[in-house]
Parts: structure tokens; sequence; C-alpha cells
């Protein structure tokens, strides 16, 4: 550019006529409108701006320093008359490319923010009702048309609740049946409960006979995990307490739960069983619900599944709940499920660990 002109003096670059000053201007002119049209000019704006304008080396200053204060006397009217010009030019096409380049941008970013209608919507895959949890509806559903209702309790217990008020002392084999977790630094020693139990204890402490509520939930075993078996499982405890429940009412309860939940040529069979908070106990199975009993491999050629365990509440338990609860006038029942060993009986799965992988197409499988 020939803005170079400006660090010498008129005389130097041999302007001696009002013709040589004047093509002097348009020269400087020419060079400013060339540069301010250029794409790159709003990227270099400030640069630019002070090039022409800047009030210590910028090429308006310049030509006032060294073209203006050294004209010759005869010159001097027509320099100050060509600088005002200039001067008025540049500063009012600065000011207009100013406004195009803001409005260029605003437009910009108006054009980002606008929502285009037409465009197809972002789509959100959409999961599926997990298996676990439909079987949980399920089961919850069942016991809920008998009368029962659904309370849910603490994944962090005492050993009081669930040990001691189940009738399973300290050093009590079942407790080697349970590998616990149990949680350290705490001020009261606590664990992560091992089955969903303690809940039949803290209902019955708040509410006196009758009772009648199932338990869903998660419980902890420090169970290696393998096809069959994890650290974390869900469970639905059961429990029903008044005066007059006998053997029946409990056979009466489990044998219409079976064939709720697996259909209604579905038999129930009672094996004697341990636990220490039944008393009597028993293994509930249910005959196969793929060969219908006559024997193939999900039964191992049995024909019956085994469900769950369950029983008449011990005596003893009511001793430890007080709450007007008396082994002299009341008795119930108890039960306890697996709803992960039910939805996987039930929809045929063999593989635990499929239950929490979370994989969509797996789960889809069981609309
Ligand atoms: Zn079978």
């Amino acid at each position: 550019m020939t803005v170079d002109t400006t660090t010498q003096t008129l005389a130097q670059l041999g302007a001696a006529t009002l013709d040589q000053v004047e093509s002097r201007f348009t020269e400087i002119r020419a060079s400013f409108d060339a540069e301010i049209s250029r794409d790159s000019v709003s990227g270099d704006w400030v640069a630019f701006v002070a090039q022409w304008t800047g009030r210590k080396s910028g090429v308006l200053t310049r030509i006032a320093d060294n073209w203006l204060k050294s004209a010759a006397p005869e010159l001097k009217k027509v320099v100050g008359l060509e600088f005002q010009k200039l001067k008025a030019h540049v500063e009012s096409s600065l000011e207009s490319k100013r406004k195009e380049i803001e409005s260029a941008a605003e437009h910009g970013a108006a054009a980002r923010d606008r929502v285009d209608l037409s465009l197809p919507g972002a789509e959100r895959a959409i999961g599926t009702r997990h298996l676990i949890r439909q079987t949980y509806e399920e089961l919850t559903r069942i016991f809920l048309s008998i009368g029962f209702s659904v309370v849910e309790g603490p994944e962090i217990e005492t050993p009081y609740y669930n040990f001691e008020a189940l009738n399973i002392p300290e050093h009590h084999p079942a407790r080697d049946n349970m590998d616990t977790f149990y949680i350290e630094g705490a001020r009261e020693p606590h664990l992560l409960r091992t089955h969903t139990s303690p809940m039949q204890i803290r209902t019955m402490e708040k509410q006196p006979p009758p009772v009648r509520i199932v338990v869903p939930g998660k419980v902890y075993r420090r169970d290696n995990p393998d096809a069959t078996h994890g650290y974390m499982f869900h469970q639905i405890e059961g429990l029903a307490v008044d005066t007059d429940i006998t053997f029946r009412d409990f056979k009466g309860t489990v044998e219409y739960f079976v064939r709720e939940f697996l259909g209604p040529k579905a038999r129930t069979r009672l094996r004697p069983s341990y636990f220490p908070f039944t008393e009597p106990s028993a293994e509930v199975d249910a005959s196969c619900h793929v060969c219908g009993g006559s024997g193939c491999r999900i039964c191992k050629f049995s024909g019956w599944i085994e469900l769950f365990g369950a029983g008449m509440v011990d005596p003893a338990v009511y001793g430890f709940v007080k709450n007007g609860y008396d082994a002299e006038k009341h008795s119930g029942f108890a039960f306890g499920m697996g709803i992960d060993r039910l939805a996987m009986m039930k929809y045929g799965v063999t593989e635990l660990p499929l239950l929490f992988q979370n994989d969509v197409r797996f789960l889809r499988q069981f609309p």
C-alpha cells in the first residue's frame, strides 16, 4: 500500500503543485477504499481501525504531522481541505463498515438460534420395562388383590433387625448361610440386609395386629457371582398375622399365588424345611410350567420346580415385637421369594447376569 508516503513530507515526495497534492490524497483514499472492502477486514477490525485512525501512528495522524505541518504556505489551504475530506471519508466509511460487521454478527447468531420446525425431531431411544420390574409388579399385584399392602424398608440394617429379632441369635448356624456385608466405621454395628425379613419386625412394631404386608426390595450377600448368584438380588417378603390364621390359610394363599403366577393348571407341593423364624417351615414347589409335570430339562425331569420358602411365624418372633402381639392369641404365616429367581424360572432365563447388564435387546424379549 501507498501509506508509506505519509512518513515523508510533501516536499520529499516532490508534490509541489495543487494537482500533485491532490493526486497524493487520491492515492491514499484509493488505498483505504481497497483495504476496507476486503472480506478479511472484519476479522482484523480493531487493527485496521488503529492503522488508519490511531492517535500516535495512524495514517491520518501521520498526514497531519508530515504533510500538513510542513506544507509550503501556498499549499497549506488545499492540503488542509484535502485532509479534512479524507478524514471525513475515512471516519464515515469506518462507521458504516462497523455497523455492517455488527449486523452480520447478529444475523449469524439469530440464524444459529432459530428453530427449524421442518427438521425431523431428535429421536431419543425409549427403553423397556425391566424384567425384574415387571415381575415385581406382577407379584405385588397378586398380593394386593387379596388384601395385602406393600411396604418398603431400609437396605442398611442393624444386626438386631436382620438377625436377633428374627430368632437368629449370634452363633446361630443360620448366620453362616447368609454371608453378610458389614459396614465398618459406624458408631453402632450395621450391615446390608441379607433378606427383606427385618421389615416383618419393623412393621409389627409400628402396627398392632392384624397385619398383611408384602415387602419387595434389594438384599445383599457375599456370594461369588455366577450364573445363578450375585452379591445383590431382589426379594419379596410376605407376612400375615391375625387372631385366627391357620395352616390352611397359609396353604390356600400359597396355592392361590401359584395359580395366579404360573397359570390355573399349576399345582402346589409343600416340603418340610427349616427357617429360624417360621415353625413349621416349608419349601413351596410348583408343578413345572413347561412340561406340566411330566418331566423336562427345566425341572430336571422331576416335574416340580422349587419356588420359595415359607411357614407359620415362629411364636418366639412375637416375643421380640410385643406391641400387642401375643403368641397365645395370634398366629400367622410368612414367606420370602426371590424376584430374580422367579423371573428367570417363569421366563426361561438361564443366566442371572443377563438381568443386570441392561441390554435393551435382551429386555425387549419380555413385552
Ligand atoms: Zn418340566
